[in-house]
């Protein structure tokens, strides 16, 4: 399981300073960073705490900014502006509230370099994926331009003269906790439909990238969206417990690894309150002898190494149906060719020093437990501009080996022999996660048997990261989702609305004329 590091130094700040926007913070110096304070009712506030906590970049381990750590307190302010602006926006008609959801769809065009380079510089991510990212959140937008073809309810005559109606009610003040590896794109899986469900939303980043969202609050007042309606409280942990036991937030939504969706979910439900928590992951990937080699290496390398393996959706673990040598030298060959560095086609950094023991801990412990190392990427840990790891290929021939059953969260990939289809499918069912699995094939119907049979939520057949893009919902299962709804899509719009139900009886008229 990835966890959380507060490892770096804590600050108190005494400035006050409230203007943190991009371009002044590329001017600074590293002694004198920006802050990176909460985003309440449309202004830059510190946080009561007056602490920070240093924002530092992947890809040159210097400090870039400093982000509030927030309070109780602070929450309770970004609620109290927040419950007052859903007594006005949740009462506009949705038409008129996607008039600036429509407009932040340009603006985010109109700024996907400038996000992509925040992107790069808190997160390490390469330019295609940061461009793949803003890309992927814009589709989210897109989505909820389209609510009011989407949102109307129903209405049945039920009995002679009685009517009954539905109509989706936003819910009202919605929390959204978020983890580093999407900065922009996990927020948007909710934001924008969120609001224009007629809701108001609070977000807190993850301590580890503020800086997109920073950006990206700017664009959204900018779109015209009423200030109050989107909210920013950075922090970390005392955050997320206000924000769940507080009794002006009436749903809450998660992104981030198991163990702290599990305390998530359980501490809203214990309050009767909505929650949708999505967690890790351990997707595995079954490579059949009949797929097709060349196709099926290159999308397994993209899906363990892409995003340097810090995907929900990432392959961890490849199970091959019997001995291919071809593929697995196919697969190393192409993971040699990857080298360090945020271009497009390379591998960026892992998140922090903390990421790099974890995942290089686990490559020491799978050896130490008779695994083969075919691919080694530790030499690249020597890199002292970044928290760089190369590309991991481990052959295990141990099924209780660690590395097969944790979520490492790196560029490595863990590969075990099976003998049968069977054999695959009950090793992936076994596995206490749920969210991705995929087959690599050429016949119909191995496709056909494992996407019945795989008990993840999300399938891929000769695609590695099967992310299901709009109209379709994300989302998986077991440990991977505390939660009964989807998150983006109409899982969204189901989640982030209440189904009201009228039922309508008017005096039968005394001439019934209105039958002819
Ligand atoms: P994380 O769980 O450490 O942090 C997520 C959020 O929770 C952050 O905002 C953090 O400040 C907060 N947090 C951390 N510890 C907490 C605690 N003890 N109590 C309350 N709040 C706490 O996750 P991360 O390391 O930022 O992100 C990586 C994890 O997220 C991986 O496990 C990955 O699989 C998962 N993830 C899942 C999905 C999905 O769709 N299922 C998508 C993206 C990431």
């Amino acid at each position: 399981e990835a966890g959380n590091s507060l490892a770096q130094t804590r600050y108190f700040v005494r400035s006050n300073s409230l203007d943190h926007s991009y371009s002044r913070m590329s001017e600074r110096k590293d002694a004198d960073v920006p802050l990176v304070n909460n985003w309440i009712n449309g202004k830059w506030v510190p946080p009561s705490t007056n602490e920070y906590l240093d924002v530092i970049s992947p890809s040159t381990k210097k400090v870039i900014a400093k982000v509030a750590l927030s309070g109780p307190e602070d929450v309770q302010a970004a609620v109290d502006v927040a419950k007052k602006a859903f007594e006005i926006w949740g009462s506009w008609p949705v038409k008129k509230r996607v008039v600036p959801i429509i407009k932040l769809h340009s603006l985010l065009i109109d700024n996907y370099s400038k996000i992509i380079e925040i992107i790069m510089l808190e997160h390490g991510k390469n330019r295609a994926e940061a461009y793949g990212e803003i890309a992927k959140a814009n589709e989210t937008v897109e989505w909820a331009m389209s609510l009011p073809q989407l949102i109307q309810g129903r209405v049945l005559e039920v009995s002679t003269g009685v009517e009954c109606k539905e109509i989706r009610m936003p819910v009202g003040v919605c929390a959204n906790i978020v983890p580093f590896n999407f900065p922009a794109m996990v927020p948007f899986w909710t934001l924008p439909i969120c609001i224009a469900c007629g809701n108001c939303y609070i977000l807190k980043p993850s301590e580890k990238v503020p800086l997109t969202m920073q950006f990206i609050a700017g664009l959204i007042k900018e779109a015209g969206v009423p200030d109050g309606v989107f909210q920013i409280v950075n922090g970390a942990i005392p955050v997320v417990n206000a924000l769940c036991d507080s009794p002006g937030i009436d749903c809450v939504s998660f992104v981030g690894s198991s163990k702290v969706a599990e305390i998530v979910a359980k501490r809203c439900r214990a309050l009767n309150k909505r929650v949708l928590a999505l967690g890790g992951a351990k997707n595995h990937l079954v490579s059949m002898p009949d797929c097709d080699i060349e196709l099926a290496a290159q999308d397994i390398v993209n899906s363990y190494s892409g995003c340097s393996g810090q995907r929900c959706m990432a392959a961890s673990t490849l199970l091959t149906v019997g001995d291919q040598p071809d593929l697995l030298k196919a697969i190393v060959e192409k993971s040699k060719q990857l080298t360090p560095g945020c271009e497009a086609r390379q591998l960026g950094p892992v998140i922090d020093q903390a990421a790099i023991d974890r995942i290089s801990m686990y490559i020491e412990k799978s050896v130490a437990e008779g695994a083969t190392l075919l691919l080694d990427g530790r030499s690249w840990m020597n890199n002292k501009n970044g928290y760089y790891i190369g590309a991991t290929i481990i052959q295990h021939t141990n099924p209780k080996d660690s590395a097969l059953h944790v979520e490492i969260f790196g560029p490595v990939l863990s590969v075990l022999k099976v003998n049968s289809r069977e054999e695959a499918v009950a090793f992936e069912n076994a596995n206490p996660y749920g969210n991705a699995a995929a087959v690599y094939t050429t016949k119909g119907e191995h496709a056909q048997w494992f996407q019945t049979r795989f008990s993840a939520g999300m399938i891929g057949v000769n695609i590695g990261v099967p992310v299901p893009r709009e109209p379709f919902s994300f989302g998986g299962c077991n440990k991977s989702k505390f939660g009964d709804f989807d998150i983006t899509g109409d899982g969204a719009m189901e989640f982030f609305t209440l189904r009201r139900k009228i039922t309508t009886k008017w005096a039968a008229p005394k001439e019934r004329t209105w039958l002819n």
